[in-house]
């Protein structure tokens, strides 16, 4: 017993280990000494050999030195809340990595003056938007909204359509983050109909300005009516018109979204949206519209406490100015060519001796965009026991659970993921 407490090799030694000292580097020096001095303590307890305390150490730790894990997304919800939305393209990755260090986010360096801050993505998203004289980007949707409120109608009235006082998720709903801001919602209309006198009637002295909501997360049909965007810009009040999705100009398959260019082009004011919905970019709240109110807002004290930090301006600027994205380029998959997809992964499971079946699926924008819109799709389709197990793997799956069946839909997932996810299924079969 002595003898076996002696040959566990002490912390310096298993420092230097040349993987282990990688990792050190990777990970950082405690964080290593951590998981050396708990493997030495499993050696003396006897639970592994000396001899196997290297090996300990290396398999305890984890890839990164943060927590947040790449999972695949198979739940056929291209814009998933819980998985943090829009991927980013390689682009702004790349655009995001290479301003991790100093840059001239707020440096002209042909006078060596204080510039304007991320003018490189102001410019491409004025570039991709026409109708917008100006623009300015905060924290996310949400922050934009509470930016234009506060700046606009604080201690003053927001005129809005009872129908479209959207809660957006997780408890949270726009009536109470307006009127946080300190301004006072005017609800017009009812739940299913608002017209445009409802709007003109509630206008007065008090009012800050009208909002109009993109319901983006449910849709009421039969006998409804909304005022549209050309007509609600006629009256006597600034308009702000929050979109959600970001798009930045009409989209070819999801006709019915809105986007910033149109409703500028009508006369709104000001335009308000997130970029890590349909737009495919970071987390952001975009703000596009006239120059002069876009110049209020970032003026305003609180603009200070939602800017945004440089890695953002930096996706966003590739985002918008780049090359496609992936949220676009599952938009622009065919039915065919998603279907091919689901065979092809079958057929490799088939030939690891596994059977999965493929077949025709219907996924969703999700997120906040294109509700009600169903998008056709394909999966890979196993026993539903594979679903927690997958979910717990490496890298950690996320299916759909369908009557009894753990249904791998392709809509949202890469094709580089691909082999990943083979690998992931084949490591959890039984
Ligand atoms: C998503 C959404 C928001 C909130 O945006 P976040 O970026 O999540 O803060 C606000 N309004 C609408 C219509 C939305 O769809």
């Amino acid at each position: 017993m002595h003898d076996h407490r002696r040959r566990v090799p002490g912390t310096d030694r298993v420092l230097e280990e040349p993987q282990v000292a990688l990792a050190a580097v990777r990970l950082g020096q405690e964080r290593v000494k951590q998981a050396i001095r708990s493997a030495q303590q499993q050696a003396r307890d006897g639970g592994i050999e000396p001899e196997q305390v290297v090996e300990t150490v290396l398999a305890g730790l984890p890839e990164s030195a943060a927590c947040l894990r790449h999972v695949l997304n198979a739940t056929g919800v291209l814009l998933h809340t819980n998985l943090g939305r829009a991927p980013l393209s390689e682009a702004a990755v790349r655009a995001l990595v290479g301003a991790a260090g100093t840059t001239d986010v707020e440096l002209d360096l042909s006078t060596g003056q204080r510039g304007p801050r991320g003018a490189a993505a102001m410019a491409a998203l004025l570039d991709a938007v026409p109708s917008a004289e100006a623009a300015h980007v905060v924290n996310n949707g949400a922050a934009a909204l509470a930016l234009a409120a506060t700046a606009l109608a604080q201690g003053r009235e927001i005129v809005v359509a009872r129908g479209e006082m959207v809660e957006i998720g997780d408890g949270f709903r726009l009536p109470d983050l307006l009127a946080s801001t300190g301004a006072r919602l005017r609800e017009v209309g009812t739940t299913n109909r608002v017209h445009l006198e409802d709007y003109r009637a509630a206008l007065g002295p008090d009012t800050g300005f009208v909002l109009k909501v993109h319901p983006s997360n449910f849709v009421i049909s039969g006998f409804t009516s909304s005022v549209p965007v050309a007509e609600l810009s006629g009256l006597d009040a600034p308009l702000v018109v929050d979109i959600g999705s970001g798009l930045l100009g009409p989209h070819p398959v999801l006709t019915e979204e809105p986007d910033a260019t149109t409703p500028l082009g009508q006369g709104a004011d000001l335009v308000t949206a997130s970029g890590d919905k349909l737009l495919g970019g970071p987390q952001a709240g975009l703000l596009l519209g006239r120059k002069d109110t876009v110049h209020r807002l970032r003026r305003h004290p609180l603009a200070r406490a939602l800017r945004v930090d440089k890695l953002t301006l930096a996706a966003l600027e590739a985002t918008v100015g780049g090359p496609i994205t992936p949220t676009e380029r599952s938009l622009r998959q065919t039915p065919a060519e998603l279907l091919n997809r689901a065979e092809r992964i079958t057929e490799v499971l088939a030939g690891a001796g596994l059977a999965a079946t493929s077949r025709p699926t219907s996924a969703a924008v999700g997120g906040g965009g294109a509700p009600g819109v169903e998008l056709p799709s394909a999966a890979v389709v196993l026993p539903q026991r594979f679903a927690g197990r997958l979910r717990a793997g490496n890298p950690p799956v996320l299916a759909r659970v369908e009557r009894g069946h753990c249904v791998l839909d392709l809509y949202a997932l890469a094709p580089e993921d691909e082999d990943d996810l083979i690998r992931a299924i084949l490591a959890v079969e039984d």
